[in-house]
């Protein structure tokens, strides 16, 4: 078995040790020490990182007492090695894990809802409860959570004999072979957990609900804590400076701001579909009646605008009416119809013909086309030499 140092103190972060085992295997070297600092992966805390003599440990886990730390490159076995783990990421993680009981806690008192689900993620922790919370809710629970951060009070484990643990009230993810390590939130918690924590609460710092979902007939919340939700408060500080920046309004006032902005442009996209209405109805008056085939180029027109072209176009010609948007650079869209043509069985020549994708119904068809305007041209104005079949 190896000696947990994190189960005595939480704080150890440079220790000594002697290497009793190396295994390899695919993925590195296993190495086991007769004690370790080093916390495996559990109770929803990821595995800590570090070194060892100056080696990489890039994962930790524990199988039968025994903690193997995996490694690039093996150690002596009897060897007394130095080692450290990358404390700020672990005094993050118990941050946010110490938050996650005294919010666990809460909700349990309060609402009498399990934690059934907990999981720290790369950008925030989800913390699942098997009851929904409305956001006010939250809000008091939040509020409460940092009362408790205020008071400072004491965090601890203990192993209690189990007659003892019988008479004992505590949340439990689930049924625990062996002894069960207890966290003790003085007056706010107590919870079967095997991870490392703060010793007081006062060091967990902001504890931050970020935001909370319906999840599986409960509730599933984000959130952070500590220096984790300073860096969050900065981030989101920085976003809405830049904001409130480019629209010239107050931070706390950006969100009616981009309202505005959203119905300004909003009423500016019914504006340009009525100019574009306007003038696609302007360049149909201009069309002459021809014998032939007629192509209209345009740029910036929808299928709607190129419709009332089209729709215009075939009553003036006698063979197809074509209008297309775009450029050669970025391809077409078009619409094409006839009176004279079955443009549904023509589709497929021109996709093939003019790169294109689209079909319709005999009468019109509509698509892009990543063909050029030469090309196109070319082939719409001798379309009744192409389609000569289709009479
Ligand atoms: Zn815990």
């Amino acid at each position: 078995m190896t000696e947990k140092l994190y189960y005595r103190d939480s704080y150890i972060t440079d220790f000594s040790a002697e290497v009793t085992g190396v295994e390899k295997h695919p993925n590195g070297y296993y190495v086991l020490l007769d004690k370790t600092a080093f916390f495996p992966e559990g109770g929803g805390q990821p595995a800590d990182t570090g070194v060892i003599d100056g080696i990489s440990v890039t994962d930790v886990f524990e199988k039968d007492g025994f903690i193997f730390h995996i490694t690039d490159i093996p150690v002596n076995v009897g060897e007394e090695v130095s080692c450290a783990i990358d404390w700020e990421k672990r005094f993050r993680r118990m941050q946010n894990h110490t938050g996650e009981h005294i919010i666990s806690g809460l909700c349990h008192r309060l609402f009498g809802f399990e934690n059934v689900g907990f999981h720290m993620g790369s950008e925030f922790v989800t913390i699942d409860f098997n009851g929904f919370i409305d956001k006010r809710d939250l809000r008091r629970v939040e509020y409460l959570a940092n009362e408790a951060v205020c008071k400072n009070v004491r965090v601890y484990s203990s192993f209690p004999e189990i007659s003892e643990l019988e008479k004992t009230e505590y949340r439990s993810k689930k049924d625990i072979d062996g002894d069960v390590r207890l966290v003790h939130i003085e007056g706010y918690d107590v919870c079967a957990c095997c991870a490392p924590h703060v010793s007081r609460t006062g060091e967990i710092g902001l504890i931050k609900i970020l935001g909370s979902e319906k999840y599986k007939g409960g509730v599933r919340l984000s959130v952070l804590c500590g220096f984790d939700a300073l860096c969050d408060v900065n981030k989101k500080y920085d976003n809405i400076a830049e904001i409130s920046s480019l629209l010239s309004a107050k931070p706390d006032e950006t969100a009616a701001a981009v309202s505005r902005v959203l119905n300004e442009l909003q009423s500016g996209k019914r504006e340009i579909a009525g100019l574009k209405s306007a003038l696609a109805s302007s360049t149909a008056d201009s069309l002459k009646e021809t014998q032939g085939n007629i192509c209209v180029f345009t740029d910036g027109f929808d299928y709607d605008a190129l419709r009332i072209i089209v729709n215009r176009g075939v009553n003036l010609c006698g063979g197809v009416c074509a209008a297309f948007s775009g450029s050669d650079e970025n391809g077409y869209i078009f619409i094409a119809g006839s009176k004279h043509f079955d443009m549904q069985k023509a589709s497929k020549e021109i996709n093939s013909k003019l790169l294109g994708r689209g079909g319709g119904r005999p009468e019109m068809i509509q698509g892009s086309l990543k063909a050029g305007r030469l090309q196109i041209e070319t082939f719409f104005y001798n379309f009744k030499d192409n389609f000569v079949d289709f009479e």
